[in-house]
C-alpha cells in the first residue's frame, strides 16, 4: 500500500511538472510572441554548448598541427584575408616567412650564434610555431615594392603608422601579435594557436613518434 503511494506521489508530481512545463510555454509564446526564454530552450542550450566548447579548443585536432609541412589552411585563408584588408585601407604588405621546416629552423638558430650574421630568432627547431604551420611574417612594401621594416611609416599618409594598423587587422582576424609579447618583442610575427601551447604540440609530437625525437626538439 505504501508502495502505491509512493507511485501515486510520483506520477502526480510528474503531471503537475508537465502542466506547468506546457503552461509556462504557452504562457512564452502568448505574451513574448518572438523568441521564447524558457528554460527549455534548445536552440540556446545547443549555442551556449558549442560557444564553450570553441572558445576552448575548436575544430581543429592537434593531430593536423603536428605534421604539418605547410601552413595550416586556416591560417592561409585568414592572411589572405589580412593582406585584402590592409590593401583596402592602402597598405600593401607581403609575407615574408610562412611555414619552416625543425632543419630551417636550426639553421636560422644557428645565424648569429655559431654561423654569421645577426641573431633573428630565438627559438630551436620545434619550438617555434612556424614549424607548425600556425604563423607567419609580414612586412611593409614600400612605393616602390620593395619589403621594408619601418615601424613608423605611413604609407596610407593617415596619421597612424602602417606596421600598427596591419597588426591590429591582424588582431581583428584571430590572430595574435608577437609586437604584443613583452619577453621578446617580435614585431613581423602573427600566429595563431587554436588554443595549444606550443609545449601541448611538442607533447603531441613526442608522444606521435616516440622519444627519440627529444634531441631534435630539444626539449631535454
Ligand atoms: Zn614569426
Amino acid at each position: 500500500m505504501r508502495s502505491f503511494l509512493k507511485s501515486f506521489i510520483f506520477l502526480f508530481v510528474c503531471v503537475a511538472l508537465l502542466i506547468f512545463m506546457v503552461f509556462y510555454i504557452n504562457r512564452d509564446e502568448a505574451f513574448n510572441g518572438v523568441e521564447s526564454d524558457s528554460f527549455i530552450d534548445i536552440t540556446h542550450i545547443e549555442n551556449t554548448l558549442a560557444q564553450f566548447i570553441s572558445s576552448d579548443k575548436p575544430e581543429v585536432e592537434i593531430e593536423e598541427i603536428i605534421y604539418a609541412e605547410g601552413l595550416h589552411p586556416i591560417i592561409e585563408e585568414k592572411t589572405e584575408q589580412l593582406i585584402e584588408h590592409a590593401a583596402a585601407v592602402g597598405i600593401d604588405l607581403m609575407i615574408t616567412d610562412g611555414f619552416r621546416s625543425i632543419e630551417e629552423q636550426n639553421e636560422l638558430f644557428r645565424q648569429g650564434r655559431s654561423a654569421g650574421g645577426k641573431i633573428v630568432t630565438n627559438a630551436m627547431g620545434g619550438q617555434s610555431l612556424h614549424n607548425f604551420g600556425l604563423a607567419v611574417d609580414y612586412a611593409l612594401l614600400n612605393q616602390s615594392g620593395q619589403p621594408i621594416w619601418d615601424l613608423t611609416y605611413d604609407g596610407n599618409n593617415n596619421g597612424e603608422p602602417d606596421w600598427f594598423e596591419v597588426a591590429e587587422l591582424a588582431k581583428d582576424l584571430g590572430f595574435e601579435w608577437g609586437g604584443d609579447w613583452t619577453d621578446f618583442v617580435d614585431f613581423p610575427h602573427l600566429q595563431m594557436t587554436f588554443g595549444y601551447t606550443i609545449e601541448e604540440i611538442q607533447q603531441a609530437l613526442l608522444e606521435a613518434e616516440g622519444e627519440e625525437n627529444e634531441e631534435l626538439l630539444h626539449l631535454q
